[in-house]
């Protein structure tokens, strides 16, 4: 099992398999994707390479995530393969929702077992304005699809914006009111790239833990394998709503996840340095290399990202790494 010098254990990989984007959400990408890394991203060989590696380490969940990993051709194989990879349990994939509509019977007959839509506000002009898309309805009938066809496992995440979602809760609350979908607010992180924009729209998650708790939400007991969120869950309503506080203290302590980005280089945190590479090591059907290669750079990861004192490493934006 991949253990740090903290005693952390990580059975949870973030693949990303592309960094290219088709929204330009005001937080991520305000300009739209702009092509300035190498677009030789990991091919579905060197996918199946990673996913033996870290399944032989004993990840036992990968999510798929980008930019936006829809936009890849061979998603559905993509999928697919992380799901015989022997010892991945689970398959989870983290998008905009822009295909799901179409793309949906494809990604559960390739075995998806989890999805994650990211929408940051259920009003569609304000929805535009943030994303820069006019898809906010084909997206929820998406998901209305996905409940439909009896896939129960999604999940919706909102970053949380003092001036373009956080004065209107009650509509995130009224979402999950009857459809069982655990939404998570997520605190706007602080990358290279939007520094400005962050000190502007950041509000602490805190203000909406309070709000939850005086209407009637109680915090669920986190399990052992819990997320980050803290989930709160209330009787009259079938959905949940999460938490994600990155600012919080503690929270690095419990982190189970490593990244590998679309060009095959290991995160060892969301805001590490330079990723390292790995991807020579990914050209054969034997994986004994990769698997040193991972143990010996995780030596390397730290107590903690340092978001608080500023330090954003080198992540530029998170479509480089997937979130
Ligand atoms: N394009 C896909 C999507 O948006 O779901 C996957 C990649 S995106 C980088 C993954 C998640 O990171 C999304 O939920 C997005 O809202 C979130 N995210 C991006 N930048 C962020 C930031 N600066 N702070 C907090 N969350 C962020
Ligand atoms: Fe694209 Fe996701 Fe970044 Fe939005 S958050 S710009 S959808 S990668």
């Amino acid at each position: 099992m991949l253990q740090d010098a903290f005693g952390r254990r990580f059975s949870y990989l973030r693949l990303s398999i592309t960094d290219v984007c088709n929204f330009r959400c005001n937080y991520c990408l305000p300009d739209g994707y702009e092509c300035d890394t190498d677009r030789n991203f990991l091919s579905l060989d060197e996918i199946k390479q990673t996913a033996k590696a870290f399944a032989q380490l004993g990840t036992e969940k990968i999510r798929i995530t980008g930019g936006e990993p829809s936009l890849r051709k061979d998603l559905p194989q993509i999928i697919q393969a992380c799901k015989q990879t022997h010892g991945i349990k689970t398959v989870a994939l983290t998008s905009n929702g822009y295909k799901l509509e179409e793309q949906l019977p494809l990604w559960l007959d390739a075995g998806l077992d989890a999805l994650n839509i990211s929408i940051d506000s259920f009003d569609p002009r304000q929805f535009q304005a943030i994303t820069g898309s006019s898809k906010l309805d084909t997206i929820l009938s998406g998901i209305d699809n996905a409940l439909n066809a009896g896939f129960k496992n999604i999940k919706i995440n909102t970053v949380l914006m003092r001036e373009h979602n956080a004065h209107d809760l009650q509509s995130f609350f009224e979402y999950v009111k009857d459809k069982p979908i655990s939404l998570r607010f997520i605190e706007l992180m602080q990358t290279g790239d939007n520094k400005e924009f962050y000190q502007q729209q950041h509000v602490s998650g805190q203000h909406i833990k309070n709000q939850l708790l005086v209407n009637g939400w109680l915090p669920k007991i986190r399990s052992k394998n819990a997320g980050p969120a803290q989930v709160f869950t209330n009787p009259d309503y079938q959905g949940t709503i999460g938490l994600i506080m990155p600012y919080e203290k503690g929270f690095c302590d419990t982190c189970n996840r490593l990244r590998i980005s679309a060009l095959g280089k290991l995160h060892l945190c969301l805001f590490s340095e330079e990723g390292l590479s790995i991807r020579e090591y990914l050209q054969h059907d034997d994986v004994t290399d990769v698997k040193a290669a991972l143990v010996s750079l995780l030596g390397n990861k730290k107590a903690t990202h340092y978001l608080h004192e500023g330090f954003t490493g080198a992540t530029k934006h998170l479509s480089m790494l997937g979130g």
